[in-house]
C-alpha cells in the first residue's frame, strides 16, 4: 500500500506556456487504482512515474492563458495534469468540456476515462446480445457502474457484485441492475449459481483472485471474459494470484482478453458522444466521491483499494 512518506510536496514556480501550449488551474484530480501500477518498476502498458517526477494523474481544469488558438482563457478542459495546481500542457493533449452536460467532475469519471473503459470493454470485446447475463465485478465503481448501465441499455440481464449494503442496494435500486452479490458478506459462488441459472455470458473483470476464478467455474458457452483490472492484486508482495481454473475457457468455447482504454484512443469521440447522450437521456446515472485538498492525495488513493469510495473518487483542488 501507498504512504504518505513516498511522496514529496513542494512548491516550485508554474511556469509560463510556449507556442501551442497553455497554462491550466488544475480543478479536479482523477484517482484511479492504475497510479499504484504505474509507481512499479518494470514494463506496462505506459511507462512507470520515475522518482522525483510529478504523480501522473488525470484532471479537469481552467485553462488561465492561452499561447494556442484552439483554447481561451476560461474554457475549461479535460487530460493529464499530475498531482499538481497548475500544469503547462500541449493544447492539442487537452479537451474542452462542456458543464452545461455534466458537472466537471464527471468528465473524469462517467463521461471520462473510466466511462470510456467501460464503453470500449463491454462493448468491442464483449459484444453483448439482447437476452445475455452479464457479470461484473467493482459494480458500484466508477468502471462497474457504467459497464452494468450500458448492458441494461443493450437488453442483457446485469449482476453487479460489490462490497457491502449500501453498494449493493445503489446498483439495484437507482442503477437499474437486475441483481447484486454482496462479496463481503455472502457466498459469491453460490449466489452467482443462483442469479446466473443459465450460466454466464459476459464477465467483466475488475477484480481478479478469488471472484475471477468463481466467475470462470459457471460460464456459459462461448462466453466472452473482459479482463479490464485486477484490483484485489494490485498491492500484493508475493505475486499476483491467477485462476487456477483456466481450462474453463476451452471447455465452454469461451474468450478472455484484456484491453487498456488508451487503445482506443481514436475512438473516444464515438463513445464520448454515445455517453453524453445516454447521460442527457437520463439513462446513464453517475456518482462522484469528492474529497477535499490536494494534500490528501496519498491516503485518499487508499480508498480505493479499501473499497471506501462510492462512485468516481476525486480530489477537488480549488473551484
Ligand atoms: P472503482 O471501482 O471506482 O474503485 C475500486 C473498487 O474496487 C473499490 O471501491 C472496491 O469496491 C473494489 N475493490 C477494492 N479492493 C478489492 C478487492 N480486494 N476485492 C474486490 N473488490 C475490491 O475503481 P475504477 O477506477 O472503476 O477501476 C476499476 C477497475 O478497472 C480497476 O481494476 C482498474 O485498474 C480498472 N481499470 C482498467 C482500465 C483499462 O484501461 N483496462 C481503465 C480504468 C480502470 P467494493 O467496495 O465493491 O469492494
Amino acid at each position: 500500500m501507498v504512504k504518505r512518506s513516498d511522496f514529496e510536496f513542494i512548491t516550485v514556480p508554474a511556469g509560463e506556456p510556449g507556442a501551442g501550449e497553455v497554462l491550466v488551474r488544475v480543478l479536479y484530480l482523477s484517482l484511479d487504482p492504475a497510479m499504484r501500477g504505474w509507481m512499479n518498476a518494470g514494463k506496462s502498458y505506459v511507462a512507470p512515474v520515475g522518482l522525483g517526477d510529478v504523480m501522473r494523474a488525470g484532471g479537469v481544469g481552467r485553462v488561465v492563458t492561452s499561447n494556442d488558438p484552439t483554447l481561451a482563457a476560461g474554457d475549461l478542459v479535460v487530460g493529464i495534469t499530475g498531482i499538481q495546481d497548475y500544469v503547462v500542457s500541449k493544447a492539442a493533449g487537452l479537451r474542452k468540456i462542456d458543464p452545461q452536460v455534466a458537472p466537471p467532475p464527471r468528465y473524469l469519471g462517467a463521461l471520462g476515462m473510466t466511462g470510456l473503459t467501460a464503453y470500449f470493454g463491454l462493448l468491442d470485446i464483449g459484444q453483448p446480445k439482447e437476452g445475455e447475463t452479464v457479470v461484473v465485478s467493482a459494480a458500484a465503481g466508477a468502471v462497474g457502474a457504467v459497464v452494468g448501465q450500458i448492458a441494461k441499455i443493450k437488453g442483457c440481464r446485469v449482476i453487479g457484485i460489490a462490497g457491502g449494503a449500501a453498494k449493493c442496494s445503489y446498483i439495484v435500486d437507482e442503477l437499474g441492475f437486475d441483481a447484486a452479490v454482496d462479496y463481503k458478506n455472502e457466498d459469491v459462488r453460490k449466489a452467482l449459481a443462483r442469479h446466473c441459472p443459465k450460466g454466464i455470458d459476459i464477465y467483466f473483470d475488475n477484480v481478479g483472485g478469488e471472484i475471477l476464478e468463481t466467475a470462470l467455474s459457471m460460464l456459459a458457452r462461448r462466453a466472452r471474459i473482459i479482463i479490464c483490472g485486477a484490483i484485489s492484486q494490485y498491492n500484493s508482495t508475493t505475486g499476483m494470484v491467477g485462476p487456477r481454473n483456466y481450462m474453463s475457457l476451452l471447455v465452454n468455447h469461451a474468450l478472455m482478453e484484456g484491453f487498456v482504454v488508451f487503445d482506443y484512443a481514436d475512438r473516444y469521440p464515438e463513445g464520448m458522444k454515445a455517453l453524453a447522450g445516454w447521460t442527457i437521456e437520463g439513462k446513464l446515472k453517475a456518482r462522484e466521491d469528492v474529497v477535499d485538498g490536494l494534500e490528501t492525495f496519498p491516503e485518499t488513493l487508499l480508498k480505493l483499494f479499501r473499497g471506501e469510495n462510492f462512485g468516481k473518487l476525486v480530489i477537488k483542488v480549488a473551484e
